[in-house]
């Protein structure tokens, strides 16, 4: 979407919301297998004495796959946005200065699908500290340990071969 800033462009401390669903369809990101919500772009772009800048923020759903165990879940997906722009570029490397293109126009779905890009996680992890899947037997540690034995105790060895002779 493309917003038109004509109308606060002359006026200090206008503002203008918007709020609009960003197409996220040609998007791959490692982890989730899909957004079971449309991915919204709401907020306003303001114009602080002549700087303008664009402040909101993206939601929507996932359904993930866990990077380490393999679980599937749905989390929600809220990043915050806010950038500058400017009606030329005067540093090349500012990462949040957009360029109004014919001077006054906005271009939300760019800024929408790059603050999408740089601020989703490499991968998705069901909770902060899942153990994982067992390298060896491929049992859910967070179910509990496994007997694979990569853990023992050394000191542990000969009571563990006396409780598998058992067995
Ligand atoms: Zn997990
Ligand atoms: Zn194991």
């Amino acid at each position: 979407m493309k917003l038109d800033l004509r109308e606060i462009m002359e006026e200090g401390g206008g503002s203008l919301p918007f709020s609009f669903e960003v197409t996220a369809d040609g998007l791959v990101f490692s982890g989730v297998d899909e957004f079971t919500a449309p991915v919204v772009f709401s907020g306003r772009v303001e114009n602080h004495a002549g700087t303008f800048t664009v402040t909101g923020e993206l939601d929507s759903q996932m359904a993930c796959t866990c990077g380490r165990c393999l679980k599937h879940f749905v989390k929600p997906l809220h990043i915050p946005v806010r950038v500058y722009l400017a009606e030329e570029l005067q540093d090349e490397d500012s990462e949040d200065i957009y360029l109004l293109s014919e001077g006054r126009f906005c271009d939300l779905d760019e800024i929408g699908m790059e603050a999408l890009v740089l601020n989703m996680e490499q991968r998705q992890l069901c909770s902060e500290d899942c153990k994982g899947l067992c390298p060896k037997c491929g049992k859910n540690l967070n179910d509990g340990p496994c007997n694979c034995g990569e853990d023992r105790d050394p000191r542990l060895a000969v009571l563990w071969q006396l409780l598998e002779n058992d067995e």
